[in-house]
């Protein structure tokens, strides 16, 4: 006899109560190929003891959904796995990963040393704990480790980095400025958003956490908003997890199945948009309308020799490059393209192109413009998957 509390079949009981309790067909002898999509929310036991273990065990059984969610947990294990952690935090986007980690680890008196070009909303959240929660934070050109290390005080609790800055292309010497963290026993925390885990893992190169927007690369069809924090340890993840739990910026299992599915392809989408980004790179460098070219990839970049060092495989999807015409070339140029489209976000399996200029960073006069490496005729390509040939085609019609 199986206790009041089992999940009822449905039979014996009155059409109404029938209703409600519809019998869930069970698995058994096979198991699905893709991962279930687990929408409900709350997961039943059969009595109290074994609710209350629940409870006390993060990685135990699920309790409910804004804890965990087996559709969320399999991607969760999944990055976690990709990235080399213990294991990790999904949320609801990206920046409700860099914010409820940001917030748990954090209090009033704390000091963050920050790479100073990091993604717009990473800097919102940053300027919002210094200027209204008591967090101090200074902003350093991470490409130099000694001024990294000069701005660390005995307050200095978070390091914030990027693998690849947008829309520069910087990449940071990783191992080097997480050593610096871990001397001075402070949190490294890696961004590595447009690197994926194919290209960089920076857990094995010293970093606490990693997080990531879901929404880009790892999810790669622009269908799916979400972000992930991975923990390079089991202590970290449990001590940010019962603060993010209080967050509420949950992993929507939706969301996280249709991650799932977009990750699985990660493997060749991302290679093959790191060698379009290389081979547009190159001939754009080569173009009289284009003043320079931003890509990590190409033996002039700032960055050149660090990125081959830290990168494995490619040099990511993304490259900017000035147009000698200014923002009007600029303007025309996002205008003209045909093939590419225009639109922000990035990762996608479609090459997506911007004028940051006049859209995303549009309110910044020319002085701050320059500060962030944004040029007044900056635009930014994220090359997808389609024929390099014909994203080559386009752009010099464009640039024409
Ligand atoms: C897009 C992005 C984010 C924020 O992610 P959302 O999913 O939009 O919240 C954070 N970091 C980087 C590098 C990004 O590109």
């Amino acid at each position: 006899m199986a206790s009041n509390n089992a999940p009822s079949t449905g039979v014996g009981i009155r059409p109404s109560s029938r209703t409600v309790h519809v019998a869930v067909p069970p698995v058994e002898g096979s198991s699905p190929l893709g991962v279930p999509l687990y929408q409900g929310h709350t997961f039943t036991f059969p009595d109290a003891d074994s609710m209350g273990a629940a409870f006390a065990d993060p990685g135990g059984p699920f309790v409910y959904a804004r804890y965990n969610n087996p559709t969320a947990r399999a991607l969760e294990d999944a990055v976690a796995g990709l990235e080399g952690g213990a294991a990790a935090i999904g949320s609801a986007s990206g920046m409700g990963s860099i914010t409820s980690t940001l917030w748990a680890l954090l209090r009033p008196g704390d000091h963050v040393v920050a790479q100073n070009r990091l993604y717009g909303g990473t800097l919102g959240i940053l300027g919002d704990l210094d200027q209204r929660w008591g967090v101090q934070v200074t902003r350093v050109a991470a490409g130099d480790p000694a001024a990294v290390e000069a701005a660390i005080t005995p307050r200095t609790r978070v390091l914030f980095l990027e693998t690849i800055a947008n829309p520069t292309g910087e990449v940071v010497d990783l191992p080097a400025l997480t050593a610096i963290a871990a001397r001075n026993g402070v949190t490294a925390i890696v961004d590595n958003t447009f690197a994926t885990p194919l290209l960089c893992r920076p857990i094995e190169h010293g970093a606490d956490i990693v997080v990531h927007s879901a929404t880009k690369y790892l999810g790669g069809h622009s269908d799916v908003i979400g972000g992930l924090a991975v923990f390079a340890d089991d202590a970290l993840h449990r001590e940010v997890r019962g603060r993010t739990l209080e967050f509420g910026s949950v992993l929507d299992p939706a969301s996280a199945w249709l991650a799932i599915r977009g990750l699985q392809t990660l493997g060749v989408r991302v290679p093959r948009q790191s060698e379009n980004a290389q081979t547009l790179a190159e001939r754009l460098a080569e173009h009289p309308a284009v003043d320079t070219v931003h890509y990590p990839g190409l033996p002039g970049h700032p960055s050149h020799a660090t990125a081959r060092a830290l990168l494995t495989g490619g040099f990511g999807g993304v490259l900017s490059f000035d147009l000698a015409g200014g923002a009007d070339a600029g303007r025309k140029f996002v205008n003209s393209v045909r093939l590419a489209a225009l639109a922000p976000s990035l990762g996608d399996v479609r090459s997506l192109v911007m004028h940051p200029a006049s859209t995303s960073h549009r309110n910044l006069d020319p002085e701050e413009l320059a500060a962030a490496g944004i040029g007044p005729g900056l635009v930014r390509v994220s090359t997808g998957i389609e024929d390099v040939e014909d994203l080559w085609t386009d752009l010099e019609q464009a640039l024409a």
